[in-house]
């Protein structure tokens, strides 16, 4: 293109106002489909074209304009860039393809020739007149943005996962959100909207068959044909009409597919696929969680992949109603009859017995659909942020050989050390099994480099020091044993890897607070390095869940034991930080036997540490390893009792737990009735008795719905869980099916108890639950109405609750005042009331609570 200045013409009026090539002139009006093969007409009404050199008109699809080339400009090249600028001027979306010149074909309309249109490869061949129609040549397809499109498939994740897009956690307990069949990559579906179609199809993930017909293709969308790309709407973008680049922004859109579950509908409902009428009395189809398209169970695998999206996340999980935030506006609801749209199509139904509005038969197409609950989830770890582990022995950081003496053993020795994450060991040599030496790396308080000593630093424990490696090569003279000459560095790397096994997960010692952090009340040991207290074993993982990971560690100066649960602040947003320490403050508030006892917080800028006593495991663990995978019901009473009487503890402070399940009650030791302590305050509110709180808190499958509806919950949340927590230890599997919508199931109280397992379960039990999940908050068992329900009071609760009293040697589940109660009943039903306990109050136990 020229830059000289233009004389030929007036500068023509850009179409759209947007930039013009100089020889550009806007046309009349574009002509018809069809005309394109027509000779060119008179341009009347086209802007003023000064006759000053070879006038033509280019065609770009139904677009045309007319155009001049001055003489001594006259080329091919010239006539490629006019046309490029047409499109440009005429399709702005055009150029985030990063068209050029040489992508672009032009042929002459010549009716004469046999082909109509004649391929120009010179700008001899165009005449004064001429209709230049422009095509794009396949390179320029080809060069075009390639569109990798993501297969997006609906998928339930049995490990936490987060979204690869904004990294929270995929919420629920299945289909918690879209995993892609091409590169693996996992999607919350709100998130699906706004990647880009850029899959890097490196996955092993093999596509789901359901509904994935046309999804796997591994080429990009460019260079496919158009039935590849599936979608009626979806053309060839060189056999439609419109510009290839039109298709191609189509292609980019990401195409989600819906989260169908089995749905109940109260109304009569037509499949939105055929348009006929779902029937039955109750779960009749298929229904979108998210945009609530119905369909057929049959019908679902031909809907395409165009779910509207869902609603935004409420309280942590997703919503039902609100559709704020969604790109494409509302979602579709349920269609009602009164549709008249809808109502014509079932009328116009050929087959007319398929669809009879006043047939409420099993469709005998539909397969039947299970009316009972007996295929509900199992039992499982719900959230954990790090995939559990085995209590596994410490992997060796660092071997080799050092030298070394000590404070009370002066004679300079040389040995293989070995340093692992809990110890270092000396062996006589690098085969021997035994040792010489151990000491424990909670044992050492501090490491301190002396480069001016022969030594090259010292390892400080609370009863001696050692003097450990070489600070300076020695002469090389001195001559050592083949195998011994020492290497250069080599006690300098150890004394830095020891630093680092003192402080494994720590990153930087800690440092001063930020104000943010000082106003935030935390009970810090401000600026103190937790690694110079306790000693940290990374290969000692003890759990892990929402907010952290627990590590097993020690005290350093006075060898307990102790669990540290390690907050990664920067898993969460800023914003969400205080709740960070959320944990810290309540915990320091509580004391009592059924609540993990807190020991110190400490932080740096990445991390809180929450340090507690170390218990032994947590009682989903006990649940999932016991026989059958649930618990008889004289344990799931006497833990049961001890949830209550922490909880009762709690609500007398104000304090609610906010997100009780098995995860958050641990056990206290290996004994088959173990002593149970509540866990995991990290979203227990400070709530008064009369009040309400609307915040985001818990865990989807142990929330109460007052609180998946976003309204306002209290203190009865918790008990709401307890009932959940008593039906998962009697059944092994939570109150819901994967069918239906968990949410719907938990809204409806629609909680059955099928044959398997429990007709082995006493009603007692089962009256205790369904009084705990009462939809009605005010219909809700309140905690000392649970503690007294016929269930829990039973004799051999008590006795199992008196014996672990006893063996505690403090009295806090128990009250004295009911001993003689129970002494009574055992002598009217003849049972044995243990010796033991008839005397078994004296006042070094305590009494520390009434029930
Ligand atoms: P999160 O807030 O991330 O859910 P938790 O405090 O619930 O973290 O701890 C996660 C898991 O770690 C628990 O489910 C439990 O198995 C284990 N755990 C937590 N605290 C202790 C402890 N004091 N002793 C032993 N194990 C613990
Ligand atoms: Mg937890």
């Amino acid at each position: 293109m020229s830059s000289e200045p233009d004389l030929r013409s007036p500068p023509p009026v850009p179409a759209g106002g947007r930039s013009s090539h100089p020889g550009l002139s806007r046309s009349p009006a574009p002509g018809p489909p069809g005309d394109t093969d027509r000779s060119p007409r008179p341009h009347q009404g086209s802007t003023a074209i000064p006759h000053t050199g070879l006038q033509f008109h280019i065609q770009v699809g139904l677009r045309r304009e007319s155009v001049s080339m001055r003489p001594q400009e006259a080329s091919f090249g010239e006539a490629r860039e006019l046309a490029l600028h047409l499109i440009l001027n005429q399709f702005p979306d055009a150029s985030t393809f990063q068209l050029r010149p040489a992508h672009l074909l032009l042929f002459r309309h010549d009716q004469n020739s046999k082909n109509i249109l004649l391929r120009l490869s010179s700008c001899d061949l165009i005449h004064e007149g001429d209709l230049i129609e422009v095509v794009l040549s396949g390179s320029a397809l080809k060069s075009v943005r390639e569109i990798f499109p993501h297969i997006l498939q609906v998928h339930s994740y049995k490990v936490p996962t987060f979204c690869n897009h904004c990294g929270e956690m995929l919420w629920g307990l299945v289909r918690q959100g879209l995993k892609c069949a091409g590169c693996g990559l996992d999607f919350h579906k709100r998130c699906a909207y706004k990647i880009p179609n850029n899959c890097s199809r490196n996955s092993c993930f093999p596509p789901h068959k359901a509904g994935q017909k046309d999804e796997t293709c591994w080429t990009p969308l460019s260079l496919q044909a158009p039935w590849a790309v599936g979608a009626s709407s979806r053309r060839h973008p060189q056999l439609g009409g419109r510009p290839p680049w039109m298709d191609q922004l189509e292609l980019g859109h990401v195409r989600v597919p819906h989260t169908f579950h089995v749905h109940s509908y109260s109304r009569p409902t037509v499949c939105q696929q055929c348009w006929l009428l779902l029937r039955g009395l109750f779960r009749q189809g298929m229904q979108c969680r998210d945009c609530r398209f119905n369909c057929h169970k049959r019908c679902m695998e031909h809907v395409p992949n165009d779910c509207l999206g869902e609603a935004p996340m409420l309280n942590g999980e997703e919503g039902q109603n609100s559709e704020a935030g969604h790109p494409l506006g509302k979602g579709k609801v349920e269609i009602r009859l009164s549709d008249t749209r809808l109502l014509d199509k079932v009328e116009d139904d050929p087959n007319p017995d398929r669809g009879s509005l006043s047939d409420w038969r099993q469709d005998p197409h539909d397969e039947p659909l299970s009316v009972t609950n007996s295929g509900n989830i199992p039992l499982m770890r719900v959230v954990q942020s790090v995939r559990q582990t085995n209590r596994s022995g410490s992997t060796v950081l660092k071997e080799g050989w050092l030298f070394h003496h000590s404070q009370t053993d002066t004679l300079r020795r040389r040995h293989y050390w070995r340093l692992d994450s809990k110890n270092i060991t000396l062996f006589q040599n690098d085969t021997d099994s035994k040792f010489f030496k151990r000491f424990p790396l909670s044992n050492i308080l501090l490491v301190r480099s002396c480069p001016e000593s022969q030594h090259c630093f010292e390892l400080v424990t609370g009863c001696n020091t050692f003097y450990v490696g070489e600070s300076k090569l020695p002469p090389a003279q001195t001559l050592r044993p083949p195998g011994q000459e020492p290497i250069p560095g080599e006690s300098q790397a150890w004394e830095q890897a020891i630093r680092q096994a003192l402080r494994p997960v720590t990153s930087q010692p800690s440092l001063g607070t930020s104000q943010r952090e000082a106003d935030s009340g935390l009970p810090t040991h401000e600026g103190k390095d937790i690694s110079a207290a306790y000693q940290i074993f990374p290969d000692e993982l003890l759990g892990s869940g929402q907010f952290g990971v627990v590590y097993g560690g020690k005290h350093r100066t006075s060898g307990r034991d102790v669990a540290i649960k390690v907050i990664d602040k920067l898993r969460f947003p800023s914003e969400q930080e205080s709740q960070l320490h959320n944990e810290a403050i309540i915990l320091q508030e509580l004391q009592h036997p059924g609540v993990v006892n807190l020991d110190a917080v400490f932080k740096d800028p990445d991390r809180v540490f929450v340090v507690m006593e170390k218990l032994r495991g947590d009682m989903l663990e006990m649940i999932l390893s016991s026989e059958r995978s649930r618990l008889p019901e004289r344990l799931a009473r006497f833990l049961t009792t001890q949830i209550l009487k922490a909880l009762h503890y709690l609500h007398s402070k104000n304090i609610v737990h906010c997100d009780l399940k098995p995860e958050n009650v641990l056990l206290a030791s290996d004994d088959p009735y173990p002593q149970v302590k509540l866990c995991d305050f990290g979203f227990a509110r400070i709530i008064g008795e009369k009040s309400f709180r609307r915040s985001v808190v818990g865990t989807a499958a142990y929330l109460a719905p007052e609180v998946l509806q976003n309204k306002a919950y209290n203190r009865a949340l918790d008990m709401w869980a307890v009932g959940v927590i008593v039906y998962v230890c009697l059944s092994g599997t939570f109150p819901f099916n994967e069918d239906e919508d968990i949410t719907d199931q938990i809204h409806n109280a629609s909680f059955m108890y099928p044959i398997h397992p429990w007709h082995e379960v006493s009603s007692a039990a089962i009256g205790l639950i369904n009084s705990l999940l009462q939809v009605k908050i005010r219909k809700r068992c309140s905690v000392d109405r649970a503690l007294c329900h016929p269930w829990l009071q039973d004799f051999q609760t008590w006795l199992d609750l008196r014996a672990l009293e006893m063996r505690l040697g403090r009295r806090y589940l128990t009250h004295e005042c009911d001993d003689v109660l129970w002494q009574l009943h055992a002598a009217k039903h003849g049972l044995e009331y243990p010796a033991h306990l008839v005397t078994a109050h004296s006042p070094a136990e305590g009494i520390e609570e009434a029930p």
